[in-house]
């Protein structure tokens, strides 16, 4: 690792201060799970100065003001596990930060440092945009909200600038009748990034119509996002195994719609359908046990 400028600050205005001064040769560390390793790469560009947040005690807290739920950006994983409010209206992203790494890294990693890392295999962002989560950026001279699924560009670049920082991530809470699920398939069962995932959130009416859908892939596609292409096929419908299969076969369809025939392709069309329906499932409490999961690694 080359050397660089260490700075701590204490506030966001001290961060944004910083950042301000020294722009794109500034880098933000927050639990540091992601950017030592990448500061340990060859190839990377050393930054002028290293920036740690993680001591801004503003930054840190679950609260769950008017309806939604606001996390702050240092939020690690474990807080979001640990959390009576995120386990009551977004349980599908407990179910994701639980499967986070190892006890370790989910007691060091932030939710921000998972989405600003923008890996296409970040756990909690599928779950985050299923539910239409807004995040906050601010500068020296600005604030601004943004979807979610506004801020990625391509894996690993955002579109925030270089001297923004995310301050919290806000969504609506899920009511007690809405049901979600998140899968993740690792190459193996502990301390493995996703290969490929599912957030799912289904709203039946009370004859078990479904009147509200929304899937997302994580790992499937260049850049996360609802696919809606598939949610429609669910609207009106009552849940069966042979509409979640071809709710499935549409996002595996949209998948290759998009990265074309590769390598893995062979692998991944299949699979993926079959999380989506499994996803699918589980909403509806007809898949309780992933142990099934197992047969679908490679
Ligand atoms: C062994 C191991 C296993 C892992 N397993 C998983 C896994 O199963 N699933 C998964 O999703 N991830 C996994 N990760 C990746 C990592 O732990 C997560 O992405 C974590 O949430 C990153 O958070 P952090 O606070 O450590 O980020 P950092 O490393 O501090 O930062 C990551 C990036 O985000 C930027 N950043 C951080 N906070 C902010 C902010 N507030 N505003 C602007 N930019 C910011 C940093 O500049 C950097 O570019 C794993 C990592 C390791 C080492």
């Amino acid at each position: 690792m080359k050397p660089f400028e260490y700075r701590a600050v204490h506030s966001v205005e001290e961060a944004v201060s910083v950042l301000a001064e020294y722009g794109s040769d500034a880098r933000i560390l927050a639990g540091g799970t992601d950017l030592l390793i990448e500061l340990r790469k060859q190839n990377v560009k050393t930054p002028k100065v290293v920036i740690d947040i993680s001591f801004i005690k503003e930054l840190r807290g679950i609260e769950s003001p008017n309806g939604t739920v606001m996390l702050q950006s240092l939020t690690t994983h474990s807080e979001i596990v640990n959390s009576k409010v995120v386990q009551q209206y977004a349980s599908l992203l407990t179910g994701a930060a639980s499967v986070i790494g190892s006890p370790q890294i989910r007691n060091k990693g932030t939710v921000g440092g998972n989405i600003m890392n923008a890996a296409t295999c970040a756990d909690t962002v599928p779950p985050l945009i299923a539910l239409g989560a807004k995040i906050t950026l601010k500068s020296k001279t600005n604030s601004r909200q943004i979807d979610l699924s506004d801020l990625f560009i391509k894996p690993y670049q955002t579109k925030a600038k270089p001297e923004e920082i995310l301050t919290e991530i806000q969504f609506p809470k899920l009511s007690s009748n809405v049901k979600s699920s998140f899968i993740k398939l690792g190459r193996r069962n502990a301390l493995s990034i996703s290969r490929l995932s599912v957030a799912a959130i289904l709203t039946q009416d009370k004859n078990g119509k479904i009147t509200d859908a929304r899937i997302v892939p994580g790992a499937a596609l260049p850049v996360w996002r609802r696919v809606t292409e598939a949610e429609i096929l669910l609207i009106g419908k009552k849940p069966s195994k042979e509409l979640f299969t071809a709710a499935g076969q549409k996002v595996s369809e949209v998948m290759i719609s998009h990265t074309g025939r590769r390598w893995s392709t062979e692998y991944k069309e299949p699979v993926i359908a079959t999380l989506v329906r499994r996803a699918l499932e589980m909403c509806v409490g007809d898949l309780k046990d992933l142990k099934d999961l197992k047969d679908l690694k490679d």
